[in-house]
């Protein structure tokens, strides 16, 4: 089971996240048929996002990393829900750049360096809060430490990796964040650096120890408490209701060209490959309601008559 590991450590100074996401981020790479290095950068962003989702206080709250490096992957786009569970895309599933000389996936060479993170919160405002920092090498983690530190201000330490088996499916996937608060002290910040400078390989821990191994290096000497855990999963809230809400907002001359053509059209989603059907007479009543730029109600089904709601007492 994937989970989320919560701790705080050093009198409350530093808190620490822990990510398994080894089957979260085996379903991407099938839904999206990656290659290693692809899964790599797109596993390493849904565990981004799934640590900083789940760290949300909002119900409903949203939180979206989109990642464009200039490389040949494209772009990199992971959503998390407030409780981490998670979704994501990336433009190109078949990038798979020859590894660097210490044989790791060569992440950054796939994602580029030439662009930016951008991380977008949506706590149910008119408007998301949207940050964003230059890319610093497109291997993922090191972005989001620059990110969360020059962005939003906390300095924070983050680790991410994903270990692909030899056939191409994900052995094991995970990371950590750590950051400190306000307040802490200048050794806190020492002791935590060469914790991290001395640990075990990340992809080695999570795939042949617990996550209570990452706790022990990381915090080592720093008093760890455990807090909370909580279960993640790859999930995509997608329905005939939003699909049609996304269709409303394309190009009126694309809509009337799909009606002309009088065919269904099939529309799949980017996230989990879901596929909706749409008739000729629901892309008209879409086309319709688009004119008078009414919101979406849920159509009609055959024979039922329309309705017209009246509020409630
Ligand atoms: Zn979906």
């Amino acid at each position: 089971m994937d989970k989320i590991i919560r701790a705080t450590a050093a009198d409350g100074f530093a808190k620490m996240a822990v990510i398994h996401a080894g089957n979260l981020v085996e379903k991407a790479r099938a839904i999206h048929g990656c290659t290693p290095t692809a899964a790599a950068a797109l596993g390493r962003t849904l565990c981004a996002a799934s640590l900083l989702g789940n760290a949300m206080k909002e119900e409903d709250a949203a939180l979206t990393i989109r990642i464009h490096g200039g490389g040949p992957i494209g772009s990199i786009i992971a959503v998390s829900d407030c409780e981490g569970n998670v979704r994501g895309c990336v433009s190109d599933a078949s990038v798979d750049p020859p590894r660097r000389p210490d044989g790791k996936l060569n992440v950054g060479a796939a994602v580029g360096t030439d662009g930016m993170l951008t991380v977008s919160r949506d706590i149910g405002l008119r408007t998301p809060y949207i940050g964003s920092t230059e890319l610093v090498s497109g291997e993922i983690a090191e972005d989001i430490t620059r990110y969360l530190t020059e962005s939003e201000q906390i300095p924070s330490a983050c680790a991410l990796g994903v270990l692909v088996n030899a056939d191409g499916t994900v052995r094991a996937a995970g990371g950590f964040l750590v950051q400190l608060m306000p307040g802490a002290p200048d050794e806190l910040i020492d002791t935590l650096e060469e914790n991290i400078f001395m640990m075990d390989q990340l992809t080695l821990i999570l795939s042949e120890d617990d996550e209570q191994e990452l706790f022990r290096q990381v915090l080592k000497g720093l008093d760890p408490q455990i807090l909370e855990e909580s279960p993640v999963e790859y999930r995509c809230p997608c329905s005939p209701e939003r699909m049609e809400e996304a269709l409303t907002c394309i190009d009126k001359q694309d809509l009337a060209e799909m009606i002309d053509a009088g065919e269904d059209i099939e529309v799949c989603c980017d996230f989990c490959a879901s596929r909706y059907v749409f008739t000729v007479n629901q892309l008209k009543a879409i086309a319709v309601r688009k004119m008078l730029t009414i919101p979406a109600v849920p159509f009609p089904e055959e024979g039922e008559t329309d309705r017209v709601d009246t509020p409630q007492q």
